[in-house]
C-alpha cells in the first residue's frame, strides 16, 4: 500500500514535470527552472527527466548556463492542446516500465490507449477542445 502511494506520487510528479515542459513549448526549459517551481531536488527531478527521455516524450540536452552545465528539456511532440495529455494514460500507467511495442505489455492491445483515444474523440466531437 505504501509502495502504490509512493509510485503514484511518482507518477505525479513525472505527469508534472511533461506539463510543465510542454508548456515551455519548442523553446526547452532549463531542469533547475523545473525542480525550483516543483520543489524537487536535482537527483530526483533528474530521474524524472531521464524518465521522460526513455519514454520518448522530452528531448534532455547538456547546455551551458551562466558558466555551470546543466539540462534543457524540449518536448519531442507537441500535443495540439495541453489538455490532451493530462488524461493520456502513459504518463501515470504503473505498468508503463514493461510497456514496449514488442513487449508483454504493448500499446498495441491497451485498453486503457483505445478508452482515451474514444473519450478524446467523443470530446472533440462535442466542440470541448475548442473551448480551451
Ligand atoms: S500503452 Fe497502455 S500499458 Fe503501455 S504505458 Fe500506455 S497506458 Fe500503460
Amino acid at each position: 500500500m505504501q509502495q502504490n502511494s509512493k509510485q503514484n506520487g511518482v507518477l505525479d510528479l513525472t505527469s508534472r514535470v511533461y506539463k510543465l515542459v510542454v508548456e515551455h513549448g519548442k523553446e526547452g526549459v532549463l531542469q533547475s527552472e523545473l525542480w525550483k517551481k516543483l520543489n524537487l531536488t536535482s537527483r530526483d527531478g533528474s530521474r524524472l527527466a531521464i524518465r521522460l527521455e526513455k519514454r520518448g516524450l522530452v528531448k534532455r540536452e547538456r547546455v551551458l548556463d551562466n558558466g555551470r552545465w546543466t539540462y534543457k528539456l524540449t518536448p519531442l511532440r507537441l500535443p495540439i492542446q495541453i489538455k490532451s495529455i493530462e488524461q493520456a494514460p502513459c504518463i501515470t500507467c504503473e505498468v508503463e516500465s514493461k510497456c514496449a511495442p514488442n513487449g508483454v505489455v504493448t500499446p498495441y492491445t491497451c485498453n486503457k490507449i483505445v478508452e482515451w483515444v474514444k473519450q478524446e474523440f467523443a470530446s472533440y466531437n462535442q466542440g470541448d477542445t475548442a473551448a480551451t
